[in-house]
This record gives C-alpha cells, sequence and structure tokens, in this order.
C-alpha cells in the first residue's frame, strides 16, 4: 500500500513519480517520458532546478544507464524541468 516513490538520479531522494520526470531507454533510443509510461527502463530525475543544473555536471543519467547520453536528450530534459 501507499504511493510508490522512485529514486532521483542526480539527489538520490525517494519521491513520488508527480515530483519526478521520467527519461526511458527503449533499445538504443532514449525519450523523455513525459506521460511516465513508455516502455524500457527508465530513470528519475526531480522536477526542481537543482537536480537539473546538476545532471550533466554529475553524469547522473550516464551512471543510471551506463552508457553515453545523447546531448540532444539533455537538452529535452532542461526544457521540461525550465
Ligand atoms: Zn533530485
Amino acid at each position: 500500500m501507499g504511493t510508490p516513490l522512485r529514486m532521483c538520479v542526480v539527489c538520490r531522494k525517494m519521491k513520488t513519480k508527480s515530483e519526478l520526470l521520467r527519461v526511458a531507454k527503449n533499445g538504443g533510443e532514449f525519450l523523455v517520458d513525459v506521460s511516465g509510461k513508455l516502455p524500457g527502463r527508465g530513470a528519475y530525475i526531480c522536477k526542481n532546478g537543482d537536480c537539473c543544473m546538476k545532471f550533466e555536471k554529475q553524469r547522473s543519467f550516464e551512471r543510471a544507464f551506463k552508457g553515453a547520453l545523447p546531448s540532444e536528450l539533455k537538452e529535452n530534459i532542461k526544457k521540461e524541468l525550465i
């Protein structure tokens, strides 16, 4: 019971899905998952400016997905969060 929590890849705090933006990797394709329902492996980031400012420098998504992140995806993440 209760609300399922997910961890932000930047601050590593557990939050509800509504507080987080999901990024999905399906095969070799990355997508900013605004709906939260896309298939594939997901990683989450807080919908706040703090974590958005840090994810590139900390390479948070690279660590979560164990690989490089397309620069276009980084721009799309920032567009959603700022
Ligand atoms: Zn965070």
